[in-house]
Parts: C-alpha cells; structure tokens; sequence
C-alpha cells in the first residue's frame, strides 16, 4: 500500500470556498517521514519556502489557500470527514466515515507510514 491508496479510503469532502478555518486552528499539522519527503520535495519543485507558524495558524496556509494542497498530510485530508474530526463549520461529506473505519485507517497510517 502507498500513501496515496490511504487518502483514497478517505471520502471525498469539499470545504466551503474560502473557509480556512481548520487550517488556521491547526498548527504545523503532523506527518509521517513519507509525507514529509514529499512536501519537501513539492516546497523544492514549486520554489515554495517554508512559512513560519503564527499561532494555531498552519505555516503552509496563504492567502489563496493551502500551499501544499496537493501534498497536504493524511491529518488534512481526514479532517471534516469522520466523527472524531468533525469540521467545526459542520460541513459534512456525503458520506460521514464510521467511528471504526476511521480507528481503521488510522491504523493502517500508523504502522505502515511511521
Ligand atoms: S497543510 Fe494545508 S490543508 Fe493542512 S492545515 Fe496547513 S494549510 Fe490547511
């Protein structure tokens, strides 16, 4: 399995346009050695630096939105989509995950990517 087939377990969830909201109540979000490699090399490929944290405000977040978001770590991409990371504006996917299909996929995260 790579990490890309465990974002896929994901639902889909589509934020409110503009809403950063989670993403200023974040911090640096965590990551696993894969995830980090790869926005290393994303932040290299882009030219992007690396923005400091202000606050609980995530250092990848800008104006327009995630800097990263094609490589936003697993905590991101969940967040919003199951009970225990309920979006804090209640938007909700189509499909809510489960309380054991989330334990589930982090299971999954926490021994096949750390
Ligand atoms: S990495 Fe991107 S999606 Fe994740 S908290 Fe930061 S700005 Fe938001």
């Amino acid at each position: 399995m790579q990490i890309d087939d465990l974002y896929h377990l994901i639902p889909d969830f589509i934020c409110t346009e503009g809403c950063h909201a989670c993403c200023e109540d974040f911090g640096v979000p965590s990551r696993t050695p894969v995830e980090d490699a790869r926005l290393k090399a994303f932040l290299k490929q882009h030219s992007i630096q690396q923005g400091k944290a202000r606050g609980n405000t995530c250092p990848y977040l800008v104006a327009t939105g995630c800097s990263i978001y094609p490589v936003r770590p697993f905590i991101c991409r969940l967040y919003g989509t199951s009970p225990n990371y309920r979006c804090k504006m209640e938007v909700s996917p189509l499909r809510l995950m489960h309380e054991d299909e989330e334990a589930e996929i982090f299971h999954l995260y926490q021994t096949r990517f750390f």
